[in-house]
């Protein structure tokens, strides 16, 4: 069975005084959600920080990106081992920004997701059509060719526990979110792609939506049967917002579960 996820993407936001304050309005409200798994993706100079205030707590700690490098001569790179031995369990592979301004392919984003696997992390693989592409009708295109790039590469074995985010380009920080029919469609179809190599995979692999989840949507996105839980950016430097997102999280996977959805 899918363990419903949230993870806070903080993007390069943050400072030591900052990232205290928001853990202390976050973490006595958000660290008693049972149901789901809660991470946090701090940038590099705070993880060891932000790890030190989730020890103890259920919430887990998670990278935005990892070195396709094992070690060596990677100037300004970060190893998956460092990251494991920073206490990471999650690791956010090919996001749109990485994609988009960082020049990361579909093979670049295959061989650090096949790293982050064999470290014994769990990759957070995002894919997601720009506004072009869905305006064109090649959304169920592009996110077949992000998604078949890694899969055929690593096969069933190497995708591991790995999540998918879908993450609609359009939708990333600009305060549009796509509608939850939509969302559903995109999520319906990254799962059925999965069963194509196998139905386990299909069955237990989380697909989280991310683009401008608020506390004001998050309800009804996570109410599809396919949405797994969220992706969230902006939203999660705001204790109040982040805090509403998991418990929106946590009131649909009780509704699921009884019924009552
Ligand atoms: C993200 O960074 O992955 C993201 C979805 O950002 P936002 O929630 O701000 O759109």
């Amino acid at each position: 069975m899918i363990r419903p996820l949230v993870i806070a993407n903080w993007k390069m936001n943050g400072s030591y005084a900052a990232n205290n304050t928001l853990l202390t309005h976050l973490l006595p409200d958000i660290a008693v959600e049972p149901a789901i798994q809660i991470a946090i993706c701090p940038p590099y100079p705070y993880l060891a920080q932000v790890g030190q205030r989730l020890i103890g707590t259920p919430v887990r700690l998670g990278a935005q990106n990892a070195s396709l490098a094992v070690n060596g001569a990677h100037t300004g790179e970060v190893s998956v081992r460092m990251l494991r031995e920073l206490g990471c369990d999650y690791v956010l592979v090919g996001h749109s920004e990485r994609r988009s301004l960082y020049g990361e392919t579909d093979a670049s984003v295959t061989h650090r997701f096949a790293q982050v696997v064999k470290a014994g992390l769990v990759p957070v693989l995002c894919i997601g059509e720009t506004l072009d592409e869905r305006n064109r009708g090649q959304t169920d295109a592009v996110i077949e060719s992000q998604l078949t790039a890694v899969l055929d590469d690593v096969g069933e074995a190497g995708f591991g526990d790995a999540v998918i985010a879908y993450e609609p380009v359009w939708a990333i920080g600009t305060g549009e979110t796509a509608s939850p029919a939509q969302a559903q469609a995109v999520h319906a179809n990254i799962r059925s792609l999965l069963s194509r190599y196998s139905h386990a995979l299909a069955a237990k692999t989380p697909i989280l939506y991310g683009g401008s989840v608020k506390a004001d949507n998050a309800r009804d996105l996570f109410r599809k049967p396919d949405i797994n839980g969220g992706l969230v950016g902006g939203a999660s430097l705001d204790p109040a917002q982040f805090i509403a997102i998991c418990d929106a999280l946590g009131q649909a996977t009780w509704a699921a579960h009884s019924g009552a959805a």
